[in-house]
């Protein structure tokens, strides 16, 4: 028994569900640092995932280890990664084998930058490639797949403070699978990519890989097509460039994954296409503005406006009114008038933000195409979501709003399918339902998003009122409206203890992970993602104009649409942590870890988890492994399992409120009870 004991001690234990003490944030943090520290990054919360990134190679990812893990029930294992695609390959393995569809799965990944999302939704495509049956096609839907990835990394990722290669958008992506386990088709779907990074990149960070790809991947000849030097120092908005080593590049072997169904002729076209528009991305940068003598901005020289103009296919003429004039409808005329600098500065930007976007859509456009499936026939889908968790900053604006609105909806699903699922385990094994409290996040999505009186209604009303809206007169409807909201302070509802906290122009929200101050400025240009009207018009009638979820009331509907096509999916969650700030291996940050374990909502997850029973297993299983501890039923048990089983727990002594005896399943309410069984079976 003692040595059962120690062996949990060093290694903690491998389901926070059978944590004794489950409601303390130290235990918690306790269990994962003792694993953390023997190389166990990975533990369960029931059906859910935790990792903590290693930030260094671990011997667990080779065919050998997922081999064993492919076709087990994954609870007699230690947790990994693969479990929560083995469950599913595995159900992809019993399809091949059955010849039948199996119910549709989602895997949700969550965390902060660096966590480790990326590397693992590319661990679990990578593996389902490793497990679909060979074809002899050379290129395959699963080719693409994985080809697709490295096209949207070059476009979408970037250096950041806290991850060399931080994916700026987030990403929801279906495979489908045909009644014989081969991938057959895939569609990606992507939200708000952060298109101010075209433009700004805080000190330390760098543009979008794809920028420097060019700048060293692109053959002489094609810079000069482009009008490019080789040398990043000249294009304003890749100054910052730092001499990083890049990633390699890209340019020369991705699009054939993507437009791989098409001639080469259009292939290349396609290609200069592209290229054509990042460069006219830089040209934009670099153009200046100087004020005349009416105190109006003027163009200080033509040569990026002739790139421009030769890149876009735009009349140079058309371009220059567009970067220095404004189009205003008056009385069904137009009227031009002049931009002050300031306001063409902002232009441009907008405009190469808006480019750049829509190039981006675009791309996942087209990596759709070449993806999708043409037949109708019916598909087990698997779904992928790599998206960000909680962010909290020291200032934090509208993109923080909509990345915890996102991920307060992602845990109001949460909460849905998992009561669901365990109200209808509990049905169907006929066990009644005694729930213990946790807190349910409904009432913070409602007061974001309900018709007409959520914080998104409103902005998009004060989005309406061009001239005579600001982001204080939405600070101002906000108070007017949420009032008395008891997940909504700012600084004149706030009581004098909590002002103090506050600026005037703040709003809080109290998340189900903790509090998060927003700061309204720039809330209703962000909102609109302003782009003056003329400058539309010019612009590229060749870039698809399908949209981006960019702003709230379209990440709102997206948000909307992604939790339709989630809900009639069976949920698999991974929760990534990271556990220091200096990217090095070894090292556990208790105060940090212990942030995202709150941002997470984990403690939250945990608590939703153990609402009812902490344990269940069906009858043959728990036999099967516990039969030694009762004369009764070793060696073999001939009868009826559940029976089997009530023989067991009577001679270990359970006592009759600690367990219940579903129709399929035993359920033991308390760890403790299981913990005990345990330990006798070690010592027998
Ligand atoms: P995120 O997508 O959450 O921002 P990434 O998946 O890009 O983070 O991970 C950041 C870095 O951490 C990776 O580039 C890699 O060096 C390291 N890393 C993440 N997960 C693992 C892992 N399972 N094993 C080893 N290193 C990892
Ligand atoms: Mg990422």
């Amino acid at each position: 028994m003692e040595g059962a004991l120690t062996a949990r001690d060093r290694v903690g234990i491998q389901d926070f569900v059978l944590l004794d003490a489950f409601t303390s944030e130290s235990a918690f943090l306790d269990n994962l640092r003792k694993r953390f520290n023997e190389n166990l990054i990975y533990t369960y919360i029931g059906t859910l995932l935790v990792s903590v990134n290693p930030y260094k190679e671990l011997n667990i990812y080779t065919k050998k280890q997922m081999d064993i893990y492919m076709g087990v029930n994954f609870f007699e294992l230690p947790p990994h990664l693969v479990c929560v695609i083995s469950d599913n390959g595995y159900r992809i393995q019993k399809m091949r084998h059955q010849r039948k569809y199996v119910n549709n799965h989602f895997i949700l990944i969550s965390g902060e930058s660096g966590a480790g999302k990326t590397e693992a939704s590319k661990k679990i495509l990578q593996f389902y490639a490793v497990s679909c049956p060979k074809t002899k096609l050379l290129d395959t839907v699963r080719d693409r797949l994985l080809l697709s990835n490295p096209v949207l990394e070059a476009f979408g990722n970037a250096k950041t403070l806290k991850n060399d290669n931080s994916s700026r958008f987030g990403k929801y992506m279906d495979i489908q699978f045909d009644h014989q386990g081969e991938a057959v088709g895939g569609h990606i779907l992507s939200y708000l990519l952060e298109k101010s990074r075209v433009v700004h990149q805080n000190h330390g960070e760098r543009n979008f890989h794809i920028f420097y790809q060019l700048m060293e991947g692109a053959e002489d000849e094609m810079l000069r097509w482009l009008g490019l030097v080789r040398d990043c120092q000249k294009y304003s908005y890749l100054v910052q460039f730092d001499h990083f080593v890049c990633y390699v590049s890209v340019l020369f072997w991705w699009p054939a994954g993507v437009t791989v169904s098409f001639s080469p002729a259009y292939h290349l076209a396609v290609m200069q296409h592209l290229f054509g528009i990042i460069a006219s991305v830089l040209h934009l940068g670099n153009m200046q503005f100087q004020t005349d003598y009416r105190g109006y901005a003027t163009l200080n020289s033509n040569t990026e406006l002739h790139w421009l103009s030769k890149l876009l296919g735009v009349p140079m003429q058309v371009l220059r009114e567009g970067m220095t004039h404004r189009k205003i409808e008056a009385r069904a005329e137009e009227v031009l008038s002049p931009f002050t600098v300031d306001h063409a500065v902002y232009a441009r930007n907008a405009l190469a933000k808006a480019i750049y976007g829509r190039t981006f859509t675009w791309l996942v456009n087209k990596i759709n195409e070449s993806l999708a499936n043409k037949d109708s026939t019916r598909k087990t889908v698997i779904g992928l979501l790599d998206i960000y968790g909680f962010e909290v900053f020291n200032i934090n604006s509208f993109e923080q709003f909509c990345i915890n609105y996102c991920n307060e909806k992602l845990q109001q699903l949460f909460i849905q399918l998992t009561l669901k699922s365990e109200q209808e385990e509990y049905d169907m094994e006929g066990i009644e339902w005694e729930p213990v409290p946790f807190f349910n996040n409904k009432i913070i999505c409602d007061l974001v998003e309900e018709k007409h009186h959520g914080i998104i209604s409103v902005l998009d009303e004060e989005c309406l009122r061009p001239g005579e809206a600001s982001d204080l007169t939405f600070l101002t409807k906000l108070e007017e409206k949420m009032g008395s909201h008891p997940h909504f302070v700012t600084h004149k509802l706030a009581d004098q203890k909590t002002r103090k906290t506050l600026q005037r122009g703040d709003f809080r929200l109290l998340h189900y992970a903790g509090e998060v101050t927003y700061c309204v400025v720039g809330f209703l240009d962000k909102n609109n993602d302003l782009l003056y009207r003329n400058i539309k018009d010019v612009s590229f009638s060749q870039v698809t104009s399908s949209q981006q979820a960019h702003n709230p009331t379209q990440f709102k509907s997206s948000l909307m649409g992604l939790t339709e096509i989630l809900t009639s999916k069976e949920p698999w969650y991974v929760r990534c942590l990271k556990p220091n700030d200096a990217k090095q291996p070894g090292r556990f940050d208790d105060v940090l870890v212990r942030h995202q374990v709150k941002y997470l909502g984990l403690m939250e997850h945990l608590r939703v988890r153990r609402a009812g029973f902490a344990y269940r297993r069906r009858y043959e299983v728990f036999l099967q492994r516990y039969k030694a501890l009762c004369p009764d039923t070793w060696p073999h048990w001939r009868g009826d399992p559940a029976e089997g089983v009530q023989m067991l727990v009577t001679h270990l002594g359970y006592r009759p409120d600690e367990y219940k005896m579903g129709r399929t399943k035993i359920f033991i309410r308390h760890p403790r009870t299981l913990f005990a069984t345990e330990d006798a079976f070690e010592t027998c």
